[in-house]
């Protein structure tokens, strides 16, 4: 049961705002350290093991520098994202590539970074060798079909899913690398998307250790890791249990030593690419509260809308809020809290029980740190946020600018048609 505590106080929250006006993502860099220092902590079991965080989930290089101190990589799917983490001191081996329909020019750059490239269908083996080479570290992602299952209850359904290869074409895959010079493999799956069960890894772990001690002896391929990928979830409700990732360690731990080291292959690495279970927590959007509705329904305007904060238009995900101030007030009302897009599924909270919101109250939209700010967008022309960063000692920085009028009209600058657009 976690009781969702905002990691900063009313005062602190209008001290920052009369900085950085609302809206603002605010990260806690104490708890993103502290979460890093679990991880770690939880596979330090397994001598080579890394988290590469995934970059789409939180995409700011001094996020990324934070994470590359707790001994982190990065895992990318884009050129930007390459250029960022390039940027952050992570490359060569600090980075996966785990891309899919990957332009050529991605490719290229993965390479030339000395990044661990996984390779999401058959035919990007030659494709590679086309545009870039094949390097001698290769990896392949693997999709078993069907649906991913744990104790009989169905997770996901890889089956429908775009990613990977089936297993005979990763049979095929390691094959026609070994031919074209590849000498160490990894194997890399992604089934099942923010999971709350500490036995997610553990059975996916199960999969793949088979997998692997199977490929060895069917192509002689040197396997030298296994990258679990992403996946593991965080609880968005309050009442929801949260994941335990030292047990989580300790089940992987286990079908280690009962499926690998009988196979002689205890020198296995493991890799995790986790993005939601590193940062979701410690990120928070800070919005205010600027109108009230009163007509079918009671609504709470603020001054964020679904551009900074995607997950609920998209998905309907619950997002925790607080109203700082009335950490303890009485739930007396029951609100709509809504941004201001032209278009309905623009909410935050739905018949929410809270407390009673006057114009000018700061909301804390709780586990906003990934899948967050990074999946912004500028429908209606509104504009992305400033990030700031909360740091140890209780300072406040400033990580990323918020947009202005001038961001949102840049890619007119090659017109000269419109001048009074470059006076923004
Ligand atoms: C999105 C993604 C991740 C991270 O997923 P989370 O659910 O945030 O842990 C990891 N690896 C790949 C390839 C991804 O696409």
């Amino acid at each position: 049961m976690s009781q969702k505590i905002p990691y900063i106080t009313k005062e602190k929250a209008e001290q920052i705002a009369q900085k950085y006006p609302t809206p603002f993502y605010l990260y806690d860099e104490a708890g993103i350290r502290n979460r890093a220092r679990l991880v770690n902590k939880a596979f330090a079991w397994n001598k080579g093991f890394k988290e590469y965080f995934a970059v789409k989930a939180t995409p700011n290089p001094y996020i990324l520098q934070i994470l590359k101190e707790e001994g982190c990589g990065a895992d990318c799917s884009s050129l930007t994202e390459l250029q960022m983490s390039h940027a952050a001191g992570l490359t060569g081996r600090d980075v996966m590539f785990s891309s899919n329909e990957t332009p050529a020019e991605d490719m290229q750059l993965a390479k030339k970074m000395g990044a661990i490239i996984n390779l999401d269908d058959l035919t990007h083996v030659e494709f590679l060798e086309q545009v870039a080479g094949i390097p001698e570290t290769i990896c392949c992602r693997f999709n078993p079909g069907g649906h991913f299952a744990i104790a009989n209850s169905i997770m996901d359904n890889p089956g429908d899913s775009k990613y990977g290869m089936t297993r005979e074409q990763m049979v095929q895959a390691y094959k026609m690398l070994m031919q074209k010079g590849a000498k160490h493999f990894g194997i890399h799956a992604f089934l099942a998307s923010n999971t709350v069960t500490n036995a997610y890894y553990p059975e996916l772990a199960r999969q793949l250790f088979t997998l692997a001690v199977e490929l060895k002896e069917e192509t002689g391929a040197d396997i030298t890791f296994i990258n679990l990928s992403g996946g593991v979830g965080i609880s968005y409700h309050p009442e929801q249990a949260e994941n335990d990732i030292l047990a989580i360690g300790e089940g992987v731990r286990k079908v280690f030593e009962e499926v690998l080291v009988p196979a002689g292959m205890g020198n296995v690495s493991l890799f995790t690419e986790m993005g939601r279970f590193m940062l979701a927590p410690f990120g928070a959007l800070v919005t205010r509260a600027i109108h009230e509705k009163h007509i079918y329904k009671e609504y709470i305007g603020v001054d964020a809308c679904a551009a900074n904060l995607m997950r609920p238009a998209m998905y309907g995900s619950y997002h925790h809020i607080t109203v700082l101030g009335k950490e303890n007030a009485e739930l007396s009302h029951v609100y709509d809290v809504v941004g201001g897009l032209c278009e309905n599924n623009d909410k935050f909270a739905i018949d929410r029980k809270l407390p009673e919101i006057e114009k000018g109250d700061l909301l804390f939209i709780h586990d906003a740190g990934a899948h967050g700010f990074s999946m912004g967008y500028n429908y209606n022309g509104k504009l992305r946020s400033a990030e700031l960063l909360l740091q140890e000692n209780g300072e406040v920085k400033m990580i990323r600018r918020a947009e202005e009028p001038k961001d949102y009209f840049a890619t007119f600058d090659f017109s000269e048609e419109f001048p009074e657009l470059k006076t923004y």
